[in-house]
């Protein structure tokens, strides 16, 4: 190997498995936590209470109002009862949105966190957070946010609901395939990346045959874990930012959004990034990119369409504005004719030319 690169690696630890829940006491007391709070959505309050009795003595309560986002009235809230109740540690039990809770409070009182994530959207590997206050979304990087420690359970992820495991599937799918072409990509991410890609693309047919196949759901979660340390590691691009647009300019939904989008981004860098499409294709097993991505996200039944999310055809035109007002990187220019095509065929939920 000639190449000359930088890897920066995220110092968390991860325990992997089926019933790998068992070891959270263990885990807590490895982070000397002796007070802490069970964070949660309140769709999935019962398992985090669940989790408060498995702590015993070592758990103050549970805080479940973690919500998509991360609303910093939300966290102030949460923040309230890890001031009265002397909270030493954060357990967060859920998806990216339970994780961006725990992240934030941590951004404010550097306690440490274990997360146990049960969706596939990779929060739980990254030093990002973003919030959202008075309807505006700010995104961060800070060491300070990065769980210490992370308990993949995949028992956990048996009961989430298919529709939510595709499309959460393929928003981690994004993270790789934009960490392939990233500005500081390297040859250890690129590595991570094709590998999650190609473990999630293979799981997420088997998940929508068997939503408790738990091969598959194990490979989904291995993949999960891969790509969302793409994300942690390095920079994204065009599809990551038209997708924060988008959801923050209609109110769309996270993981349908990136999987809609998702192939048509691929499409418009299809010519600017030959190595990292030549990844994807592999990881797919041969069809090309964009094309590739659009049939899986066919074959697994989710939504194609922007529109079916209730995103207006006026809105096409002003997103287009927007994509182009902040400048950032992406292997190709941003051009005006092409995003608005690329837009337009999202909405539409055409499959992206070869
Ligand atoms: P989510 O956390 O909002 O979860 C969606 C719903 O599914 C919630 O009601 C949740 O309680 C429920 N759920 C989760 N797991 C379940 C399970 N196993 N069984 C049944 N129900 C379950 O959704 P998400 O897609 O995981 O996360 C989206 C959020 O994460 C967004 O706010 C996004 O911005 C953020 N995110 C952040 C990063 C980062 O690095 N900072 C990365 C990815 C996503």
């Amino acid at each position: 190997m000639t190449e000359v690169f930088t890897y920066s690696g995220m110092p968390a630890r991860v325990v992997f498995g089926r019933g790998t829940l068992k070891n959270l006491s263990d885990e807590v007391v490895r982070l000397g936590g002796e007070r802490v709070l069970v964070l949660s959505t309140s769709q999935q309050q019962g398992q985090a209470e669940t989790v408060r009795e498995q702590l015993g003595g070592r758990s103050v309560g549970v805080f479940a109002g973690a919500a998509m986002h991360t609303p910093v009235e939300v966290t102030e809230a949460a923040m309230d009862v890890v001031k009265s109740r002397n909270v030493d540690c954060t357990v967060a039990i859920g998806g990216g949105s339970t994780t961006g809770l725990g992240k934030a409070i941590a951004l404010r009182t550097d306690l440490p966190q274990i997360a146990v994530p049960t969706t596939y959207a990779g929060s739980e590997m990254t030093p990002i957070l973003g919030q959202t206050e008075a309807g505006e979304k700010t995104t961060l990087r800070s060491d300070s946010v990065l769980p210490e420690t992370v308990i993949y359970d995949v028992d956990l992820t048996l009961s989430l609901p298919v529709m939510l495991s595709c499309t959460s599937g393929i928003n981690a799918v994004a993270h790789a395939v934009e960490a392939l072409y990233a500005k500081d990509g390297n040859p250890i991410t690129a590595m991570m990346a094709e590998e999650g890609i190609r473990a999630l693309a293979s799981a997420l047919a088997r998940i929508v045959a068997a939503p408790e196949d738990v091969d598959a759901r194990t490979d989904a979660l291995y993949g999960a874990w891969l790509c969302g340390t793409c994300l942690g590691s390095v920079g994204m691009a065009l599809h990551h930012k038209l997708c924060h647009t988008l959801g923050g300019t209609f109110d769309l939904p996270h993981s349908e959004t990136h999987t809609i989008v998702l192939p048509h981004a691929v499409a418009y860098n299809s010519t600017n990034a030959n190595p990292a499409m030549a990844a994807i294709t592999r990881a797919l097993g041969g069809a090309p990119a964009a094309q590739g991505l659009f049939d899986l996200a066919q074959e697994l039944g989710v939504p194609l369409a922007l529109k079916d999310l209730g995103m207006p055809e006026d809105g096409i035109d002003r997103a287009t504005d927007l994509a182009l007002k902040n400048p950032y990187w992406n292997p190709r220019p941003i051009e005006h004719g092409a995003i608005r095509d690329l837009i337009s065929n999202a909405w539409a939920g055409r499959r992206p030319a070869n």
